[in-house]
């Protein structure tokens, strides 16, 4: 990405010709000078750079919308020049131009070269003084046409009018150094970027509000309070202090640590929300897979046909069930004979219920089931597979086909579900069986604080299990020193989800996964 941004940014130093060449020196070099100072400073740690003040005062700019063809392209850009970029190339149509003061304002008008005069778009300018703008400097931003070539054109004009590329992530980044922001906030502006589902997104809006962070920092004081009782004993040992009140701090660490285990079984909750349920369909050909899977999203996907194994590859499709957004995989017949192809196709199914959150044992209810179905089943976890007996249609009485299927597997603590792929039947339960797989049988709010990402799960995992050997060493009268690093770490943990306590090589981490433009 740098490399990409440094060919950008010299491009306007070999042109410069007539307009303002110094003035653009000038930029390249304070846009270098300022790239490496905000490296200096984020390879130090966050004393060295002054707590969250923001050492870049350059001015950033990168297209903010999907690239490709679309109805409008958004340049952004935010630094102190924002508002001077947009003078010098955004001529309004009202014929004045941006009013000093002027802020969160739509301007209708034109983007001109001013070297050459040469209209680039027609476009909006929103102006966003600091310090209300996503990143807490001044914003402007150019809606251009759609098209690629129009984005672009004005990107290459707002960098050479004073800009420099933004990294990726660079303006939620300048968002958090400016204290606008914390960092769990900040992974959610990524998440809510990647949401896959309504729950995704609903989960991820709330943690932008301050959800997660607000506990998060809610138990750390109460740490760092415990932490407090004990230090004062031991800094001050000569002294007249009282002794610490062991009960008391038992119970305000064991508090948290229940605060810090409510957060982590919301894990499931993050994962399934980040990745979406992947949910594998196996069973013999022809059982009725790919009408499963049509019938659970409602619409034409996979291809259905009698021909037994016709589905050769694999098919995948996302599927909602309450806001959980759950990928489906129809798989290749499993089948122990049949051609090379299928063989592999095989093999691929095998590969893909190893890979598996959830796996759906599809077998025909209308047919006698042989030991492939029953090879098939007892290879399952029963924890997460569901056995689904389709083609209830064509059954009599589908209970006692379900007690015989049960039967038949022998095991009775399978879940087993009767469906019809045809018909619709028993889809809802099989929906509610999915859920509760998913959920673990535990309750679930989307508008609730939840651990939306791998990092901060571990963090969570790393305090609760030092929470735990601090409440071990209380019981066992380890030393208080002992102790104290316990709720010390679990503290640390903590805040580094937040970016309380944070480390240079943790931001670089964090936003160097945005996408550009954000
Ligand atoms: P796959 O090979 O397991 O993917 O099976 P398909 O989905 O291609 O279905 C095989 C055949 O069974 C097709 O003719 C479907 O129309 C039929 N079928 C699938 N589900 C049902 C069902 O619930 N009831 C009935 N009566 N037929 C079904």
């Amino acid at each position: 990405m740098m490399e990409k941004a440094h060919s950008y940014a010299e491009e306007p130093t070999k042109t410069t010709a007539g307009y303002e060449g110094g003035r653009r020196l000038r930029r390249g070099a304070q846009a270098l000078e300022k790239t490496a100072c905000v490296s200096a400073a984020m390879s130090e740690n966050q004393e060295d750079f002054g707590g969250r003040d923001d050492c870049s005062e350059d001015t950033i700019a990168a297209i903010s919308t999907a690239i490709g063809a679309g109805a409008i392209g958004i340049v952004k850009v935010s630094g102190p020049d924002a508002i001077a970029v947009a003078e010098r190339i955004f001529i309004p149509a009202r014929g004045t131009p941006i009013q000093p003061g002027e802020t969160y304002s739509l301007l209708y008008g034109r983007v001109v070269d001013p070297d050459t005069d040469d209209v680039l778009d027609e476009a909006l300018l929103a102006v966003m003084r600091k310090p209300r703008s996503y990143t807490r400097e001044d914003v402007v931003e150019f809606h251009c046409h759609g098209g690629v070539a129009a984005q672009r054109a004005v990107l290459r004009l707002v960098v050479q009018t004073g800009a420099r590329l933004a990294e990726p992530g660079e303006f939620t980044r300048r968002a958090f150094l400016n204290g606008r922001i914390d960092l769990a906030q900040a992974e959610s502006v990524a998440a809510i970027v990647a949401a896959r589902s309504s729950g995704a997104l609903r989960a991820s809006v709330r943690q932008l509000d301050g959800g997660l962070s607000n506990v998060l920092k809610g138990l750390r004081a109460q740490l760092i309070g415990a932490l407090a009782q004990i230090e004062a004993t031991v800094d001050f040992s000569d002294e007249d202090v009282d002794e610490v009140d062991w009960p008391s701090l038992a119970d305000s660490v064991d508090s948290a640590r229940s605060g810090v285990l409510q957060l982590l079984r919301t894990a499931f909750l993050g994962r399934a929300l980040e990745y979406g349920v992947r949910t594998v369909i196996v069973g013999r050909p022809n059982v009725g897979k790919s009408s499963l899977l049509n019938a659970l999203l409602m619409r034409e996907r996979a291809i259905v046909s009698d021909i037994p194994g016709t589905t050769r590859d694999t098919v995948e499709e996302l599927l909602e069930i309450a806001g959980i957004p759950v990928r489906l995989v129809d798989t290749a017949g499993l089948r122990t004979d049949g051609d090379h192809v299928e063989r592999l196709g095989i093999a691929r199914s095998i590969k893909a219920m190893e890979q598996a959150d959830l796996v759906l044992a599809v077998v025909d209810l209308s047919e006698t089931w042989d030991e492939d179905d029953r090879r098939l089943i007892l290879e399952l976890d029963p924890e997460r597979s569901i056995i689904v007996g389709n083609k209830a249609d064509l059954v009599e009485n589908t209970e006692a086909c379900l007690w015989a299927l049960r039967e038949f597997v022998s095991r009775a603590q399978r879940r087993v579900h009767a469906v019809s792929a045809l018909t619709g039947s028993g889809l809802e339960g099989l929906r509610s069986a999915i859920l509760e797989i998913v959920t673990g049988g535990e309750e679930f709010h989307l508008g609730e604080p939840i651990l939306a990402n791998e990092r901060q799960r571990a963090l969570v995992s790393e305090a609760s299990d030092r929470l735990e050997e601090a409440l071990a060493g209380i019981a066992g009268q380890a030393g208080e020193e002992l102790i104290c690093e316990d709720i010390r770490a679990a503290a640390e943990a903590l805040g580094l989800i937040t970016g309380e306590e944070l480390t240079a090589d943790l931001i670089d981490e964090i936003f160097s996964k945005f996408c550009l433009g954000k």
